[in-house]
């Protein structure tokens, strides 16, 4: 069994954190020369334009469709432990062609396949929806991470999100765990973020990370 473990940064609600995070995570384990493979998988491209790619020759679709291995398609980044496997415009059509497929949701999972070897941590960014690229991350990944936004249809999110997992967790990835909850952009002045917070600590306790992501202008 390889070494390598992959976590799905995933939230369907839209701008709660998730490509802050991805970035983020990916780049420390970089720094701490852990060899690191960050997946581009929301067709928005904003984990690539992190690092300056906008406009890649090879991207992950290539490797979802199984055209290229991922060990040709991934970009070096300034950091020598920190690959990047880029998004591009292709992949909004990946939503729609593998939609019929009998196999549609193990496409990641299968190209990951040999990366897996060659990475000690692969993370990866999910697109906001619990669409077919999301269902191939919960599919390959051993972990999912979730940043939260303390607002007030958070949890509602979180329960769709959770139920999501079971499902997959009955079928095609057992073993999909729940790698942590991270509350992002937080306001400790606002009254119902605290309201929030206080009820996803009681339901998930020490699922929940302690630190917290406070809402910062220089981050964004
Ligand atoms: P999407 O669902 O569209 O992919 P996302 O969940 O990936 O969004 P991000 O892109 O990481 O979310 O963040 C949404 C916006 O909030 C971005 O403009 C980002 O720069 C900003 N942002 C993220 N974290 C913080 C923070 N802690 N403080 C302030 N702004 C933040
Ligand atoms: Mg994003």
């Amino acid at each position: 069994m390889s070494a390598c473990r992959v976590i799905a940064v995933v939230n369907q609600k839209g701008g709660v954190g998730k490509t802050t995070t991805a970035v983020n995570l990916a780049a420390c384990f970089g720094v701490s020369e852990r060899t690191t493979l960050l997946i581009d998988l929301d067709p928005q491209g904003n984990a690539s334009s992190a690092f300056g790619v906008s406009k890649p020759l090879h991207q992950v679709y290539d490797c979802l469709i199984g055209r290229m291995a991922i060990k040709d398609a991934v970009l070096p980044t300034e950091l020598s432990s920190l690959d990047l496997l880029p998004a591009g415009p292709d992949l909004v059509g990946a939503e729609i062609e593998l939609v019929t497929a009998e196999d549609r949701a193990l496409h990641l999972d299968r190209a990951l396949e040999d990366a897996r070897n060659h990475y000690e941590l692969i993370i990866i960014d999910c697109p906001p929806s619990l669409g077919i690229l999301t269902l191939n991350a919960l599919t390959a990944a051993d972990s999912i991470l979730i940043p939260l936004q303390c607002e007030y249809y958070a949890l509602e999110g979180l329960a769709r999100l959770m139920e999501t997992r079971e499902l997959i967790r009955a079928s095609l990835n057992p073993k999909l765990e729940l790698e942590g909850i991270v509350l992002t952009m937080v306001d400790l002045r606002n009254n119902l973020s605290r309201q929030v917070e206080a009820e996803v600590r009681q339901h998930f306790g020490n699922k929940v990370y302690r630190n917290r992501i406070p809402r910062n202008v220089r981050l964004s």
